[in-house]
């Protein structure tokens, strides 16, 4: 018997190798409750973000990555619900990370689970948020005084320390490798493949009538057979990302939850229409575990 243990949605089973889940009779873990109710299968968590809930893995060096519809902006001190919003960004995210593997860009993610959940390799994540700039918007507008829009003169990538305490400040490569947060190697990977990505994703949203504004990536640390090598974590999604359309400049992103602009769910929604991910009907979000003989 083959059990894909892609298709184990919404079970409250532990989070327990395959081996020992397929020792389960079929009914264990069925969700009898209320069918409509977004629950979460009852396993170890590991960390629960602004957005996002990572919980065990299925197998030693993994964890599953969870996608929440909270969205928050400014520090935290605005916070809402956006329904939907994680079903679309775990599509949107797969797609990008697979797009990028193809184009020889390591990254953590391994593959899809369900509508709301994704597999990942378990990495040690660098405390070093990197943002690739094209166009100015956002934060860099206000310390240099630059219009909105306006094209820069080169792509500019900036740090920033991962601390919601200190509110994600901006830092130099001196910083990062004075307090330790990252080895000279690996700022050397961290910008050369974010230049890699912003040469690739630029591309890829233009064919779909997109800008690409601006994002953030995150990387981690992946251990393998006594090597450590550095690989894109976290996700690629409109809550990172600035995107926008090339006709009208309409705003498809997390600014539209930021500035109150309305339509934040539709306009995700679009995105992922034109990346041709619109995601499957959201009742296969609450079917049981489904057992592939
Ligand atoms: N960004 C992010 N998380 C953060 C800060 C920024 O994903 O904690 C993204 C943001 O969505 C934008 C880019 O990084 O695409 C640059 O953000 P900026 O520094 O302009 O800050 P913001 O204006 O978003 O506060």
């Amino acid at each position: 018997m083959r059990i894909d243990i892609t298709r184990f949605r919404l079970s409250p089973l532990p989070a327990v190798g395959i081996s020992r889940l397929a020792r389960y009779p079929k009914n264990v873990g069925r969700c009898t409750a209320d069918p409509k109710a977004t629950t979460m299968p009852r396993r170890r968590k590991i960390y629960e973000g602004k957005a996002k809930v990572l919980f065990e893995g299925p197998e030693p060096g993994t964890l599953v990555q969870h996608f929440k519809d909270d969205a928050t902006a400014f520090n935290n001190e605005k916070h809402g619900i956006i329904t939907g919003k994680g079903v679309l960004n775990n599509r949107i995210s797969e797609y990008l990370m697979m797009r990028l593997a193809e184009a020889g860009v390591p990254t953590h993610f391994v593959r899809r689970l369900n509508m709301r959940e994704q597999l990942v390799r378990e990495v040690e994540i660098i405390p070093v948020e990197v943002v690739v700039r094209n166009i100015a918007a956002g934060s860099i507008c206000k310390r240099f005084g630059l219009e909105e829009g306006s094209v820069l003169p080169r792509s500019i990538v900036e740090y920033y320390y991962k601390s919601d305490d200190l509110g994600d400040p901006l830092i130099s490569e001196e910083h990062i490798t004075a307090f330790g947060w990252a080895a000279p190697p690996e700022i050397d990977d961290m910008l050369s493949l974010s230049l890699r990505i912003n040469d690739f994703l630029l591309g890829l949203f233009l064919g779909v009538g997109l800008r690409l504004v601006d994002f953030k990536l995150e990387y981690g640390r992946l251990y393998e057979d006594d090597q450590m090598r550095v690989v894109l974590a976290d996700e690629i999604t409109p809550d990172g990302c600035r995107l926008w359309d090339i006709e009208t400049n309409e705003k498809m992103d997390k600014d539209r939850f930021r500035r109150d602009l309305g339509g934040v769910a539709e306009a995700y929604q679009e995105v992922a229409r034109r990346l041709g991910i619109t995601p499957e009907a959201s009742q296969q979000d609450v079917k049981g575990p489904v057992l592939i003989q």
